[in-house]
């Protein structure tokens, strides 16, 4: 018999939430474990593993020197590298610290204690290494998971969309949320999540990053004419994306 995949979870700077997201997967979860060998997963187990991973799934986002290194690492080991959560495919939340000086973020969060922390801009997994898969989300959508590591498993690709969450909004029947009064990053949003958020009585906050081509113009003007101000659109737009933008360095 073959011997089954060596499968491991990572997490880099996050908040782990996608993590949990796999761990109360339940019985789907029961399902991919049949096909895999679980060596390393912190939230579920205490074992590690020395060897290398057949695939190797990393959470998080890269924020300094130490996480920049570990991120190299586990690259040099793994055969496949998913990157997972909006953390590590742009960066996410993680991201808005790129928008301030650093010093000024550091001595935010840490006050005096500051040098004891060194802090770099945030960068999501692609930046720094190869990524073969990438699965967007904040936190990640379970049903794209599975079916990505399947993927990942079977040797085959997985496009991830390249249209607007709004396409899914639709195919939903969803009453779009513009109509009533309220703002939505649909538009310029990644699909993949089958609207999730706006299914569940919420706006789309664009957890998964842009579409490759965003109308960033028309976005902005119907936002603007819902009455939001121009710092107020950065500030949506920039939300998760922040790490994706130019950087002055
Ligand atoms: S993508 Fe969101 S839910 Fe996932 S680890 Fe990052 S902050 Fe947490
Ligand atoms: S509610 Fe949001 S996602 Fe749905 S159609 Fe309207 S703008 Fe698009
Ligand atoms: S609807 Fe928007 S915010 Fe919600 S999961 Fe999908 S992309 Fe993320």
């Amino acid at each position: 018999m073959m011997e089954r995949p060596k499968v491991a979870f990572f997490d880099l700077s996050c908040c782990e939430g996608c993590q949990l997201q796999v761990a109360n997967l339940g019985e789907e979860l029961l399902d991919v474990l049949g096909l895999i060998d679980l060596v390393e997963f912190r939230e579920v187990m205490s074992e590690t593993w020395e060897g290398r991973y057949d695939v190797a799934i990393v959470e998080g986002s890269v924020v300094n020197e130490e996480s920049e290194q570990r991120l190299r690492e586990i690259r040099r080991r793994s055969d496949l590298l998913i990157a997972y959560g909006s953390c590590a495919t742009i960066g996410g939340v993680n991201g808005m610290k790129n928008r301030k000086p650093l010093p000024e973020v550091q001595q935010e969060v840490y006050g005096e204690r500051a040098d004891w922390f060194p802090t770099d801009r945030t960068r999501p997994l692609h930046q720094l290494v190869k990524v073969d898969y990438f699965i967007h989300g904040c936190p990640i959508h379970p049903q794209e998971f599975i079916k990505v590591l399947k993927s990942a498993l079977a040797g085959l690709p997985y496009q991830v969309p390249d249209y607007a969450v709004c396409v899914e909004c639709k195919f939903n029947e969803n009453v779009c949320l513009y109509d009533k009064g309220v703002t939505c990053l649909g538009p310029v949003t990644r699909a993949g999540c089958n609207a999730w958020c706006v299914n569940n009585g919420n706006v789309c906050y664009g957890c998964r990053g842009l579409v490759s081509n965003p109308n960033r113009a028309g976005a902005e003007e119907v936002l603007r004419e819902h009455g939001l101000d121009a710092g107020l659109i950065a500030n949506k737009m920039l939300m998760y994306n922040a790490a994706m933008e130019p950087c002055d360095e």
